[in-house]
This record gives structure tokens, C-alpha cells and sequence, in this order.
């Protein structure tokens, strides 16, 4: 292997051709529709020796997952990428969004950054393991899940594999410009509702303002301190009140109120704590505030989770990225929430996200992909997984 390093075996145009197929496939989500992709990638992997199989997750979805037989002295290795995409949106696109049309050194189109770019980049390093016959001592797993922009439930699927509690990394090929991301902030929506009583708009006094409640609530809720320790790289806990509801009609008084707030969570923050000071919070509104209703439900959660620094994985990983572009590769804040949000607390696997999409790009109009980008992710995954495996 000395003579010939792995990297050097991965294609340009297989990248690029993977990239574009993927993009022709429609797995806007909802309803997603992943399951042609998937079945793609696993007829493209069977025959350089990957065990297959989908998990099911109804008629048109399904999970992937691929695996290279290791001789079990170590634990495995995953690439893990989702197949689903956002929807387009209503603006205008410069490309057709489900053409992969190549351009300026790029393939253009819905999810060539976020993240079938990646896909490709990860399923071909897969591949070139396999071309190599270099003798592994654990599996390398290359898992396609579906859902990930909506619910996770791929990933909460893989979860449920027999070997998942021992694998010894997980790789995210989420669009990071093939930086490293060890650490995310958790997402945590409570909903807040006042209740009042209804009474018409001319004689207020004789009902109960549940905006009024909110006003008083939210004014409260925006001083109320909540606890967490700046992140070196996260930064803070954020919190926005984003979206109010109220009454029916000017000449009514309202009798329900109810208001969303994002917050933002760091590693070190617990979000049962945080619910427990909230509903504190308003046991205290209610003892104080005369004819003060309220209810508190968390409508979506995701934890903030890390992986260290100074995981050996992480060093392998960053040794055998210098090989390939000379440098130690920085490690950055992620600004979303990844499926890493599922796997690190499920299986305490540390989890690196590195991929070769823009990160500002992922969601938008005019997405695409920068080809020369996606061959180095595929090369330092290759690299890394080599590094992971070999005896
Ligand atoms: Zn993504």
C-alpha cells in the first residue's frame, strides 16, 4: 500500500457521475421517496463484495445499509449519509434542480450539496476499499438512510443494528467544505398557551386576555435566566420567540394564546432541566399573576452532542486527511442539527462530520457542488477508513 496509496484510487467522473444520478433522483421530503436512490447505491456496491440490505420503512422508503466483511479484530467503520433533499422552493433556479448539470467545475441542483455530493464522495472511498482487497481487520459500513430532514427515522433505525453499540466511528458526510465538525447545538421548541375566557370586545372586563397572559409571560420568559457554559466552538445557548397566535377577531376577547420558542441548546445543558425550570417558571406566574392559565409542551428535540477532540479517532482522521491535502483540516462549528443528534446519544460513538458541500449553500436556491471538493472528501474518507481498519 506504501507505493500505491488508497486515495489515488478514486475517480473524478465516478464522482461526478454519482452526484449527478443521485440529483435526477426526486427525493424531496416530504414524502421523500428515497427508496430508487437507495436501491441505486446498493445495486452500484454489490458487486465489489458489499453485504446489502434495506431496512424497510414503507412502500417507497428505505434505509441502506452496505456492508464490507472485515476480519471482526475491530469494529467498524460508517459512512453515513441520508438520501432525502429539502423542497426547491418558489424562487426561480439559474439549473433545472433535478438535472445534475455540470458547470464551472461544478454539478448543479437540489441536494448536490446537502447531501448527495457527499454521498458520492463516500460511496465511491467505499468502493475503492473494496477494489484495493487490502486486508481489513472490521467492517466498513456504508449506511444511505431516509428521513433525515424530517423525522431521523433512518437514523433511528440504525440504532436498532446488533453490531451499532460497538462501532468505533461514525462519518457524516453533511456539507462542512471538508472541515471537521465535532460538536452541535441540540434544538428544543417548547410551545407555551395561555388561557383565558372569552367576553365581548366592548366589556373586557367581564373576560380573561390570554394575550395578555402571553405578553406578560413572554416579557418574563425573555429575562429568565438559563443556565449553560460557553462553548469553545458552539458559542452560546440562543433563545428567539418566534411565532405568536392569538384571538379571533378585534371585537372578541381572546381565550387562547400560544407562542413557539427556538432555543438553541450547548453540550453540558440538559433539556429535562430546562423543561423543569420552565414549568417552575410558570407554577410561579400562576401563583403570582391574578387569573394566569398556562401549559408548556416541547413540540421537537433534538440534544446538543460532541465528540472530544481528543478521541483517537479523531487523530487518526486528521493524519490521514494530512496525507491527502497537506494540512491539518480545521475543525468548525456545525450550525445544524445532524443525524449525529441520534447517534451519539444512542451509541456513544464518536461521530466526525466532514463533507464537501457549502455549508450556506445547503437549503438554498442554486445549490451545487464543487467536483474538486467532492474528490477530496473521497480521498481522505478512503484514507481514513484505511487507516481505522488495517492491521
Ligand atoms: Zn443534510
Amino acid at each position: 500500500m506504501e507505493n500505491n496509496p488508497i486515495h489515488l484510487l478514486i475517480q473524478e467522473d465516478e464522482i461526478t457521475r454519482l452526484c449527478q444520478e443521485f440529483i435526477r433522483f426526486d427525493t424531496t421530503n416530504p414524502p421523500g421517496d428515497e427508496r430508487p436512490m437507495v436501491e441505486y447505491i446498493r445495486d452500484y456496491l454489490q458487486p465489489y463484495g458489499f453485504e446489502t440490505g434495506l431496512i424497510e420503512q414503507g412502500d417507497k422508503r428505505a434505509t441502506l445499509v452496505a456492508r464490507l466483511k472485515g476480519n471482526g479484530k475491530k469494529p467498524a467503520v460508517v459512512f453515513n449519509g441520508h438520501a432525502d433533499v429539502v423542497p426547491v422552493g418558489a424562487s426561480q433556479w439559474q439549473h433545472p434542480p433535478f438535472e445534475g448539470i455540470i458547470e464551472e467545475g461544478k454539478v448543479w441542483g437540489r441536494g448536490s450539496t446537502d447531501m448527495k455530493g457527499g454521498v458520492a464522495a463516500m460511496i465511491v472511498a467505499a468502493k475503492a476499499l473494496a477494489q484495493a482487497h487490502a486486508p481489513l481487520e472490521g467492517d466498513l459500513i456504508a449506511t444511505v438512510t431516509t428521513d433525515e430532514e424530517v423525522s431521523m427515522s433512518g437514523a433511528r433505525e440504525l440504532t436498532q443494528l446488533p453490531d451499532a453499540k460497538n462501532w468505533q466511528v461514525v462519518i457524516i458526510p453533511e456539507p462542512t467544505a471538508n472541515n471537521l465538525g465535532l460538536a452541535e447545538r441540540g434544538v428544543f421548541w417548547p410551545e407555551f398557551t395561555t388561557y383565558g375566557k372569552t367576553a365581548h370586545g366592548s366589556t373586557p372586563e367581564l373576560g380573561i386576555n390570554a394575550v395578555m397572559m402571553m405578553v406578560h409571560l413572554l416579557t418574563e420568559l425573555d429575562k429568565l435566566p438559563i443556565p449553560f457554559q460557553l462553548h469553545p466552538i458552539l458559542g452560546n445557548f440562543t433563545r428567539s420567540i418566534n411565532t405568536i397566535q392569538g384571538g379571533v377577531k378585534v371585537n372578541v376577547v381572546p381565550d387562547q394564546c400560544t407562542a413557539l420558542v427556538d432555543m438553541r441548546t450547548v453540550p453540558g445543558q440538559d433539556h429535562q432541566e430546562i423543561l423543569n425550570l420552565l414549568k417552575d417558571f410558570l407554577a410561579k406566574l400562576t401563583k403570582n399573576v391574578p387569573d394566569f392559565n398556562s401549559n408548556i409542551r416541547i413540540t421537537f428535540e433534538l440534544p446538543p452532542v460532541e465528540t472530544s477532540f481528543q478521541e483517537p479517532v479523531v487523530q487518526q482522521f486528521i493524519n490521514a486527511a494530512r496525507l491527502v491535502v497537506n494540512k491539518d483540516v480545521p475543525v468548525v462549528k456545525i450550525p445544524f442539527a445532524t443525524e449525529a443528534a441520534i447517534l451519539v446519544p444512542a451509541l456513544k460513538v464518536p461521530t466526525l462530520i466532514f463533507g464537501p458541500g457549502e455549508p450556506t449553500l445547503a437549503h438554498q436556491p442554486n445549490e451545487y457542488i464543487e467536483i474538486s471538493k467532492m474528490v477530496e472528501a473521497a480521498q481522505i474518507y478512503a484514507a481514513a477508513a484505511l487507516a481505522y481498519l488495517k492491521g
